[in-house]
């Protein structure tokens, strides 16, 4: 269950950031939305990514993990921050020619693991992370991610764990009622 008082302050600390902006976007899509959300915005701040990363690890504790791993690079500061609230190691995996790998550690063999990253929206770099740890002899025990923009529909064996689940609308460009109302469309990152 997403705690409201946290989520209200997770959501403070997103629009102060820049991490969630509001208005006319253009998304990578092709669709339009009145919401544009970029986690890497409030990570880049250590005091609310140590907030995100204290809340989060308090929602999956009950996981008792031994070991935190993410997917490079966006899993890589919220994962280390989770960690670092249960005190355990952190590791990740990055891609290499495409497939997920773990090139710079050990397998954390007969170890639960739980994978964190800072938004889930189809599931598939968590998922990745977990099967190759998992191929390696690792308990891949649960997920966890900042946000959650999957609707419940992403590809992960369970939803995340997560402090804010949220879908945005998404319109095609002739549907968009904010182009019919004449507002500017932006293309995030070009003006930040
Ligand atoms: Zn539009």
């Amino acid at each position: 269950m997403e705690d409201p008082v946290m989520r209200a302050r997770l959501q403070e600390m997103m629009k102060e950031s820049g991490a969630h902006l509001e208005g006319h976007f253009l998304l990578t899509s092709g669709n339009h939305s009145s919401d544009y959300m970029q986690c890497a915005m409030l990570l880049r701040f250590p005091k609310y990514a140590a907030f995100a990363g204290g809340a989060l690890a308090g929602r999956i504790e009950k996981f008792s993990p031994d070991i935190i791993a993410s997917p490079a690079l966006g899993g890589i500061i919220i994962g280390h921050e989770v960690a670092r609230a249960l005190d355990v190691p952190f590791i990740f995996c990055e891609r290499q020619d495409g497939a997920m790998v773990l090139r710079r550690f050990p397998f954390p063999e007969g170890k639960r693991v739980v994978v964190i990253e800072d938004v889930v929206t189809t599931g598939v770099s968590s998922g990745e992370v977990g099967a190759v740890l998992a191929a390696g002899g690792a308990e891949w025990v649960g997920t966890g991610s900042v946000i959650d923009r999957s609707g419940g529909r992403s590809s992960l064996p369970n939803d995340p764990e997560s402090l804010w689940k949220v879908e945005f609308p998404l319109w095609r460009p002739e549907e968009c009622p904010l182009c019919a109302k004449g507002l500017p469309l932006v293309k995030p990152g070009s003006r930040m």
